[in-house]
């Protein structure tokens, strides 16, 4: 069972989707009136979007994109960021809200943000599930955050090592001796 990978469970079931639905609540009340299109950065914040979405009120859209990062190991991303799939829709004019899974170094959402600044949306801001805030090593701006956790290695609710262990339901770090840097 994967389960069984898992060491330590950092954030339950039920604290997930209590969070993602007061970040819904509030998500609603800010784009009142507003034209929302929220952009989904795969393949981690997925799931989280797919739950996000449904806490939403206001009528709004979501578009998808794919970056990886070049180099690095298995659970350090280097900072140097490829677009894998791009956005289909034209966010010129429009209200963007970046859906992301984890902030760590920053490196990944600050290379998003000033690739979909220059397309000249009408704003532009971020919402994350989890931020590793010690682990910062460039400042971006997190107006919308679920949870500020350690510096550990999570995996689970689309979180992934080595493209597993996404379908968790939880945030959990893996047992030590299953996982090489
Ligand atoms: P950053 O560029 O902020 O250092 O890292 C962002 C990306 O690195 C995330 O979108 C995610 O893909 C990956 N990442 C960072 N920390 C973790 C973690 O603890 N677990 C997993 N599964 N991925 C992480």
């Amino acid at each position: 069972m994967l389960k069984d990978d898992v060491g330590e469970i950092l954030i339950t079931e039920e604290e997930l989707q209590a969070r993602i639905a007061e970040l819904g609540r509030a998500i609603s009340a800010d784009y009142q009136g507003k034209d929302l299109l929220a952009v989904c950065v795969l393949r981690g914040a997925v799931i989280f979007l797919s739950d996000l979405i449904r806490r939403i009120t206001i009528p709004h859209e979501m578009d998808f994109m794919a970056v990886s990062s070049y180099g690095g190991t298995r659970t350090k991303s280097t900072g140097v960021v490829r677009i894998l799939m791009d956005l289909t829709t034209n966010i010129e004019g429009r209200n963007v809200l970046i859906v992301e899974d984890i902030v760590d170094s920053g490196l990944t959402l600050s290379y998003i943000l000033s690739n979909l600044k220059t397309r000249r949306p009408a704003s532009l801001r971020t919402c994350t599930l989890l931020d590793k805030q010690e682990c910062r090593e460039v400042d971006v701006p997190l107006d919308y955050v679920g949870f500020v956790i350690p510096d550990k290695f999570v995996i689970g609710y689309g979180l992934d090592y080595d493209e597993k262990y996404r379908n968790l339901p939880f945030i959990g770090v893996l047992k030590p001796e299953l996982y090489i840097e």
